[in-house]
């Protein structure tokens, strides 16, 4: 059978456009069809605009810090709209350049929102239809608000928080994980008096507890006021526009701003997939098997609209996997158990493999090492910060399970450790490695026993 095309990819995001180019160059006719901005969440509004905020936000450290080290510097000022307006300069350069790249693949894009009305068969907004030999979802996620919560409609997602007309002089920021966290802290340093309330006992659920617990010391050495164990039960707006919210523990705040980051869900609403036979998971996420093929044979998924691990990267990888299965010489295979994450605060925290609850749930004989010690950076500018470093090793094997970083750079460092680590990296082999003096990262290969509880958190070096 003929059909229009052999790949319809819905969704120019990370794996979306990785998907559409490699398949172009593997020579399958390809359309990509986006109903937004080319490049998508990590383009537009998740980790490249994010990260220009947060090194923003740190030369508010930095201009403290300068005087330590004989600098004087004066007061410092800062401008919202020149900020978001570089940013939106830089994003818009680079979704041109992911257009661009699509075009010199050959794959054909379309700008309209796209569905399926078939396993075989898309329909765009237009009404216009396409018969496709494969069919790839690449329609990421959304934020979800919190549900009943009277006067929600007043706050707002991480999709607005990046363009907001007016700088949030107070601003309350709802949710303990990664992108709540971030925002926290990149607004705390811009000048905003930020408050994090969040239902869980201490930030970060999932990362290891020793770090979760060096990243809260680390907020609230910033300024950030946490409250857990709450979140807002109603928002009432005022008539100078503040905003007065009510907190489930019984206190009020009156802010300028409330930022909702409490979770993501698949965008697979109105899609079709249901009725073209593709399984769909109870949070709407697309199920896929090991070669990201759906229920029906003809379409796939990938990237956040699976919502298994939700990082660019990933979606970029899968993205070239599928593209290199359906039309290429075969895939190589993803290795999940090796996926650093970051949480881009200050300092950050890179975190690979297995906290050291998860170690010690799964296997028998846990070996934990770790280092928690004053940055030489820290001794003349006399910050409070701290950095913390911990490996989780198997004893029986001597594999290294798990590694976190809370330092600064530790985004950098936490890529390098991965390779290591998907390398099958061993105690002794980071122990038989030589260490670049001085640096934070040297602790890394020279903590040398074991920690025990006893030693009240002192490095072992
Ligand atoms: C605030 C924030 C910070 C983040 N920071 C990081 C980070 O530091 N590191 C990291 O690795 N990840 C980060 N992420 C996650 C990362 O952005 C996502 O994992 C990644 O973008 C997922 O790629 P994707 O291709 O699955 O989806 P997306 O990039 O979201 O692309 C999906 C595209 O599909 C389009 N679309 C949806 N439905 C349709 C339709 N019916 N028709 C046509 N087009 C459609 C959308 O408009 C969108 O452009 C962050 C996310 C957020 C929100």
């Amino acid at each position: 059978m003929a059909f229009d095309v052999d790949f319809f990819v819905i969704g120019a995001g990370s794996g979306g456009v990785r998907a559409a180019r490699v398949a172009a160059l593997h020579g399958a006719k390809t359309i990509v069809a986006e109903q937004g901005r080319v490049g998508g969440t990590c383009v537009i509004r998740g980790c490249v605009p994010k990260k220009l905020y947060v090194y923003a936000s740190r030369f508010k450290d930095d201009f403290a810090d300068a005087a330590g080290f004989g600098w004087s510097v004066g007061e410092p000022s800062f401008d919202w709209p020149r900020l978001v307006a570089a940013k939106e300069k830089e994003i818009t350069r680079l979704s041109a350049a992911y257009r661009a790249n699509l075009e010199a693949s050959g794959a054909e894009l379309i700008e309209q929102r796209a569905c399926v009305v078939g396993p075989q068969r898309v329909k765009l907004a237009s009404g216009e239809e396409f018969s496709a030999r494969h069919i790839l979802v690449a329609t990421g996620s959304h934020p979800t608000l919190l549900s009943g919560v009277e006067g929600l409609e007043h706050a707002i997602s991480s999709d607005e928080a990046f363009d907001l007309p007016f700088f949030p002089r107070r601003l309350l920021v709802v949710g303990g994980g990664y992108v709540a966290v971030e925002f926290a802290s990149l607004f705390q340093r811009l000048g905003s008096k930020v408050t994090q309330v969040m239902r869980a006992p201490n930030v970060l659920r999932g990362f290891d507890d020793d770090m979760r617990e060096g990243v809260r010391a680390a907020m609230a050495r910033a300024g950030v006021a946490l409250r857990f164990g709450c979140l807002p039960s109603r928002i009432e707006k005022r008539a100078q526009g503040e905003l007065s919210v009510a907190l489930s523990d019984g206190a009020n705040l009156e802010v300028d701003q409330v930022l909702v980051a409490t979770g993501r869900a698949p965008n697979t609403n109105g899609l079709g997939l249901e009725a073209a036979g593709v399984a769909l998971n109870p949070l709407g996420a697309v199920r896929v098997d090991p070669g990201l093929t759906s229920s029906q044979p003809s379409i796939h998924a990938v990237g956040d609209v699976t919502h298994r691990v939700n990082l660019t990267p990933v979606a970029i990888r899968e993205g070239q996997a599928l593209a290199d299965r359906l039309f290429g010489q075969g895939a190589k295979p993803i290795r999940y158990e090796t996926i650093a994450s970051v949480v881009f605060g200050t300092p950050e925290l890179g975190a690979i493999g297995l906290s050291e609850a998860e170690a010690s749930a799964r296997f028998p004989n846990v070996h934990v090492y770790k280092a928690d010690f004053r940055p030489l950076k820290a001794t003349l500018s006399g910050s409070g910060e701290r950095a913390l470093m911990k490996l989780v090793v198997d004893g029986s094997t001597d594999r290294i399970l798990g590694a976190h970083i809370l330092a600064e750079g530790a985004g950098e460092m936490i890529q390098l450790v991965a390779v290591a680590m998907t390398m099958g990296a061993t105690k002794a082999d980071f122990d038989a490695t030589v260490a670049v003096h001085p640096t934070a990262a040297e602790e890394l290969v020279t903590m040398r026993a074991p920690f025990s509880h006893s030693e009240d958190g002192v490095g072992q070096a």
